[in-house]
């Protein structure tokens, strides 16, 4: 799937949607997160790569070591400063959807982090 320049996490990225400081939680080179605007549960937290990936599928074929790295260590950064990481809290769980069966409705890759309170079964 080509990568669609207009979606919202695109929009944010550049600027053009502006994110509150408030809403910041971490940034550097290759990641972003912020608070999911509609929070599923008390923490809701979301991480997605700066490079321009449609879903995690598009991520592993196309994205360096080093991207793909920085990804995975920003879920654990992102995490302990929301002080829910098991070095702070009592754990949490990370998600992707990926593609339509997967419900992803923003098609630039971004896992969740949904925490503060136990999550409650995975699928229902
Ligand atoms: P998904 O269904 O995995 O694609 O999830 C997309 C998520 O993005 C949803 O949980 C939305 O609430 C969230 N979302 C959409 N627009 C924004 C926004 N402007 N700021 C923060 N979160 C957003």
């Amino acid at each position: 799937m080509t990568y669609d320049k207009n979606n919202v996490f695109a929009k944010i990225l550049r600027g053009e949607i502006p994110l509150k400081s408030e809403d910041k939680i971490f940034e550097n080179d290759f990641v972003l997160s912020f608070y999911d605007i509609n929070p599923k549960k008390k923490i809701h937290a979301l991480i997605i790569p700066k490079g321009e990936y449609t879903d995690l599928d598009d991520f592993s074929k196309r994205a360096s070591e080093k991207e793909i790295a920085e990804l995975i260590k920003g879920i654990n950064t992102v995490a302990k400063k929301l002080g829910i990481s098991i070095d702070s809290g009592k754990g949490y769980r990370a998600l992707a959807n990926i593609g339509e069966n997967g419900g992803q409705e923003v098609p630039h890759l971004h896992f969740h982090l949904l925490g503060g309170e136990k999550v409650g079964k995975m699928v229902s």
